[in-house]
């Protein structure tokens, strides 16, 4: 079977809703290419890069980064693409964000197809972000800086606040899935599946 050249997914959803774990297996099964901004942005801090050390403490905070250094980074990833499969986490998270991104796919003729929005309630977010970091902490690792109660409840009011608004966006657009992320992976997985189809 032949793939498109471009397929568009961005993924939705809380801090903690499992994002990232979904979109590493749908980029995986479907070959597309997953742009986590999170990641790019902790790889940053990781190699200590100028811009590393200037967002750790926004990081650090639960604040999101601001929307240029964010724009630019995707531009770039976008750049030399040849077709754009790809899976968006993390991305956009702001209005700002968003309709840039649309010009952005614009200038490459590869609309959004799907945006799955993962929903799991307020209370099992924390919990499940309050565990992973203690998780790492057991494995001897240091984990990540900004999974602890008081950041992670902080992340949460500034998706509500700034990225909340997004679902409007792309549910104007019709293009937006409701997801129940509540259950095990692969259950969560077969409905993201099903929402694509
Ligand atoms: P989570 O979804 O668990 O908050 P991420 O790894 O997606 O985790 O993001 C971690 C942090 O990275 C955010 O709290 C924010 O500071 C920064 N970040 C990631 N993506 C963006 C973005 N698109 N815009 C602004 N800040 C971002």
């Amino acid at each position: 079977m032949t793939q498109p050249k471009n397929k568009v997914v961005i993924f939705l959803g809380p801090p903690g809703a499992g994002k990232g774990t979904q979109a590493e297996r749908l980029a995986a099964e479907q070959h597309l290419v997953k742009i986590s901004t999170g990641d790019i942005l902790r790889d940053h801090q990781d190699r200590g890069t100028e811009l590393g050390q200037r967002i750790k403490p926004i990081m650090d905070a639960g604040q999101l980064v601001p929307d240029d250094i964010l724009i630019a980074l995707i531009r770039d990833r976008l750049a030399d693409m040849e077709g754009v499969r790809v899976i968006f986490d993390g991305f956009p998270r702001t209005s700002a964000q968003a309709e840039e991104l649309d010009v952005l796919l614009e200038e490459l003729g590869a609309p959004v197809n799907h945006v799955p929005l993962l929903e799991v309630p307020d209370e099992l977010l924390i919990e499940r972000i309050v565990a992973r970091g203690k998780k790492a902490a057991e494995d001897g690792g240091t984990g990540r800086s900004d999974d602890t109660e008081e950041v992670a409840r902080k992340r949460q009011e500034v998706y509500r606040k700034q990225t909340q608004p997004l679902i409007d966006y792309y549910g104007a657009r019709g293009q937006l899935k409701h997801i129940d992320g509540v259950g095990s992976m692969d259950e969560v997985y077969g409905r993201i599946q099903d929402g694509m189809k």
